[in-house]
């Protein structure tokens, strides 16, 4: 569907300000059966509301085939950085919203229940919900009761039979969802008035700022910033309680939402995103310039790396991957295989340029060159692979830290 009113607003005012090309759902990777399909691809541009200043992607594919036609490839606890990164949320959120034992915690996109299983460990009630047939039934293995449906008044009715919650969390999901008002009434009929909505997601201010473009791909419908968030929130009675950043995904933001009181560290957020020229059109030329850029540096690189006559590996076949590779048009010409530790992704194929992917250990020394496609994690990846292969030289596909 194309989009043409803002998630936020309803403003009809959206302006593009970054195409990039046709591309194939990120997190749909193939089975070998699949490869002689015909397969779909849809336009990838972000477009800005100039009323409000959110970004979206221009174009959404249903829900249903983003969640429910294929088997669901991410995996929250696919690395050990994941997992202790949700203990440590699970303990921050205890701490903050004042959770008690037995309170409920919900987690909207739950996944295989890793973050709800540490929220268990510190004696909350839990309750997931996930759309993905495969992934829930994961999380029900692991001792998560898991709705396995999205988030819609009829999961909330299930939910409510357990009581209201005192927090409902959703982990980089947030920005998948549309429509959000229909989607943040859903959270009002279940919150506690005494709770809190707890938003984590890849910040759009540090997307940009760290040129981190391939962030951008169809599964995220949104690209979400502070200021056009204060009047979407505003609407349903709720305000930032409180926020911050850290590292997680090379960027990620913690909104805390609730009926209490707008934090002080909103207005400096926001002038933040205003400094740097998140709704500025002129820095968003620029941006758009630096992709182009990014992509002839690197098409340079592996072209050079390809004649230097070793194997070249695209190892952590994460979704964002899947942006960079077929915006740039990298298949099989340059690079020979791809790499994951995930068994969802093990034996299948990347989604447009059909790199076969195959576990870590596949890596020999015939390999000279690595490009991470999982930068937030490459410092973990090369810890991994150099010892074992210290000639391998690792390409990242655009400065991580600027
Ligand atoms: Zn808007």
């Amino acid at each position: 569907m194309k989009v043409s009113q803002c998630h936020l607003c309803a403003s009809k005012n959206l302006t593009k300000v970054l195409d990039l090309g046709f591309h194939p759902l990120a997190d749909f990777f193939l089975k070998e059966s699949q490869l002689d399909e015909p397969e779909r691809r849809y336009p990838l541009c972000v477009l800005l509301c100039q009323d409000c200043g959110h970004g979206m992607n221009s174009f959404v594919v249903p829900a249903e085939v983003r969640y429910q036609e294929n088997d669901y490839s991410y995996d929250s606890g696919n690395s050990k950085i994941s997992i202790q990164h949700f203990q440590e949320m699970a303990q921050e959120v205890v701490k903050r919203a004042g959770v008690k034992n037995g309170d409920l915690v919900v987690d909207i996109g739950s996944n295989i229940g890793t973050l709800l299983g540490a929220f268990k460990d510190l004696g909350a009630e839990v309750q997931g919900v996930d759309p993905s047939h495969n992934i829930a039934a994961l999380a029900e293995k692991n001792g998560i009761p898991t709705i396995n449906d999205f988030f819609n008044a009829s999961s909330a009715e299930k939910i409510l039979k357990r009581g209201k919650a005192k927090v409902i969390t959703i982990t980089n999901a947030f920005n998948h969802i549309s429509p959000l008002d229909e989607f943040m009434e859903n959270v009002i009929s279940i919150l506690d008035k005494e709770g809190s909505f707890i938003i984590e997601l890849p910040y759009f201010l540090e997307i940009i700022r760290k040129k981190h473009f391939d962030v951008i791909y169809l599964e995220h419908v949104s690209y979400i910033a502070i200021k056009p968030l204060v009047p979407f929130f505003k609407k349903f009675g709720l305000s930032i309680t409180h926020l911050e950043e850290n590292n997680y995904m090379s960027g990620s933001i913690r909104i805390f939402v609730g009926y209490g009181q707008e934090s002080e560290l909103v207005a400096k957020q926001i002038a933040l995103e205003e400094k740097f020229g998140l709704y500025d059109q002129a820095e968003w030329r620029k941006f758009a310039e630096e992709v182009k850029n990014c992509k002839i540096n690197l098409l340079k690189e592996l072209v050079k790396a390809r004649e230097s006559g070793g194997k070249i590996v695209a190892i952590g076949a994460a979704a964002k991957g899947n942006t960079l590779l077929n915006y740039c048009g990298i298949d099989a010409t340059l690079i020979d295989f791809a790499t994951d530790a995930s068994p969802l992704k093990i034996g299948k194929y990347t989604p447009g340029s059909h790199l076969p992917i195959f576990s870590d250990d596949t890596i020999d020394k015939d390999v000279s060159h690595a490009l991470i496609l999982a930068w937030n994690i490459a410092d973990f990846l090369k810890a991994k692979i150099s010892p074992k292969f210290p000639h391998l030289q690792f390409i990242t596909p655009h400065v991580i830290e600027s």
